[in-house]
């Protein structure tokens, strides 16, 4: 298979380490808020890259961290952890808060399809604290070993401790800036902030590896006790520690979205090289971003920054968004607008309804169609064409072959696209535009607290034909 191998600067041909497997790290989600659009791109994209590798006849063994420590607001050394931050804003415990979105993790993923990294469809009622049994880490249980990779980058003389932090002295690592090129000068001009809180640091691009439980942070709420006294762990040490944890010295795949190519990834490599003695990760691999209409970053004002359930009250089908992400290689970057998500949802329904009519017209199991299979194998192994994956299955569906044989190989095609086509069922047409629009700004009025006017649009859209329910997820909508 080729993949875009992002410090080769091209698509290369993977070689696994172990032939016929692949061991992969993916960078998950920072558990203080629900994920958004941008952050669902990320994981419906190495949802695809995991079922086709699975496809292809690969073992797959895959873990993805929760981060609940140590990741900072705009990824600065000493910036607010965001998951106290969150806690501070509602009184909440830190745990209350990671607990609480990790479970909307799990619910996402249940409904857009995306599989738990041990290959598992996703149960939301899963238990929180037995999803390490799914691929799943969460970093305040790996703090040991993140303190024991932390001694191995001090023994080994990567490492300086001042009064607030133990640092990583990135001058040790000879092509640190590997990954962008960019110049070491320009990299601490950039980063000149944290020098101005830490006199001590010797130069503003060194992280921290472990943070001390003192100035800003005396009163961190959470902490563990280490051999540079009372603190917590930086944010980059984790993906290291856990990643060599669970996938050895020497693993295939570590991906992120291209906001970690700047930062998060260069450190984590030097870690890796700290404590390893050398890179332990072949191939980095990033998925492009989702931006706002004028490329901006995603943002809730401009209505970019939506999270699952607001599409849903919106009247989308969790699966029109997992069609917009499948349908482009993970590469690509993406405009997020109601316009691009209708015309997922169209093409999407044009395929359902196809497969739909094909099973009225089938009365017995077919056989997979071998050149349509070696069309889309190709279009996978081609650095996950799916653009070309989806062409294909267009043009099953438009042909000749027998409804039993093409519904057999549209089976086959969806263990890779993951729309479980086999348990699909009518649906109705698409929500009115005028129905819609009632659906958002009931919304918004419920998100006010403004039950009197959310009870006016009710009636409205029940004028219209249309009966509104309130679930944990936000609101459903149903023809009546
Ligand atoms: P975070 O929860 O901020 O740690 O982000 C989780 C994942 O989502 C990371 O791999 C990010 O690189 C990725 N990500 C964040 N914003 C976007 C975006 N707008 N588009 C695509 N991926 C994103
Ligand atoms: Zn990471």
């Amino acid at each position: 298979m080729k993949l875009y191998s992002t410090l080769d600067r091209k698509v290369v041909e993977i070689e696994p380490i172990k032939s016929g497997e692949i061991s992969m790290y993916n960078c998950g989600p920072t558990v203080y808020s629900r994920m958004h659009v941008g952050n669902i791109r990320a994981y419906v994209s190495w949802d695809v890259l995991h079922r086709a590798l699975l496809y292809l006849g690969y073992k797959v063994n895959r873990v993805m961290n929760f981060t609940d420590v140590g990741h900072m607001t705009e990824d600065e050394d000493f910036g607010e952890d965001k998951i106290e931050r969150a806690a501070s804003q509602t009184g909440k415990d830190p745990l209350d808060i990671s607990n609480q979105y990790i479970k909307t993790v799990l619910e996402d993923f249940h409904n857009l399809n995306i599989l738990s990294p041990s290959g598992d469809k996703v149960d939301p009622n899963w238990e929180v604290n037995q999803l390490h049994n799914y691929g799943w880490l969460r970093a305040t249980s790996y703090v040991e070993q993140m303190i024991g990779k932390i001694k191995e980058m001090e023994a080994k003389g990567y490492t300086y401790e001042t009064g607030l932090a133990v640092y990583f002295d990135i001058t040790k690592i000879e092509d640190y800036t590997i990954f962008t090129g960019q110049n070491l000068d320009e990299k601490n001009i950039a980063s000149r902030e944290d020098v101005e809180v830490d006199p001590e640091k010797k130069n503003p691009a060194d992280f921290v590896l472990w943070m001390k439980r003192a100035g800003k942070y005396a009163n961190h709420l959470m902490h563990w006790e280490s051999p540079w006294g009372d603190g917590f762990p930086g944010w980059h040490i984790e993906c290291s520690a856990m990643g060599i944890e669970k996938l050895g010295e020497h693993f295939d795949i570590h991906t992120g979205g291209v906001d970690h190519i700047s930062v998060h990834h260069p450190n984590e490599r030097a870690q890796n090289i700290g404590a390893c003695g050398h890179p332990v990760v072949k191939y980095w691999i990033h998925n492009e971003f989702i931006v706002d209409s004028d490329d901006g970053k995603l943002s809730k004002s401009k209505g970019g920054a939506l999270t699952l359930p607001e599409l849903i009250s919106q009247g989308y089908d969790p699966l029109d968004l997992r069609y917009l992400f499948v349908s482009v290689n993970y590469r690509v970057q993406l405009r997020f607008s109601k316009e691009a998500l209708d015309g997922a949802r169209n093409a999407r329904l044009k395929i359902f309804n196809k497969v739909l009519s094909l099973k009225e017209s089938s009365n017995s199991h077919g056989n997979v169609l071998p050149e349509y299979r070696v069309r889309f194998e190709k279009a996978l192994n081609d650095n996950l064409n799916m653009s070309e994956a989806f062409a294909i299955l267009n043009d099953l569906l438009k042909s000749n072959n027998k409804s039993e044989d093409i519904l057999a190989t549209v089976y086959d095609f969806d263990r890779v696209l993951g729309f479980n086509l086999e348990n699909i069922q009518k649906e109705e047409e698409s929500l009115p535009l005028e129905v819609q629009s009632l659906l958002e700004e009931r919304r918004k009025a419920r998100e006010e607290k403004n039950f009197l006017e959310s009870d006016r649009i009710r009636d409205l859209i029940s004028e219209k034909g249309y009966k509104v329910l309130d679930t944990p997820q936000g609101q459903t909508i149903e023809k009546v």
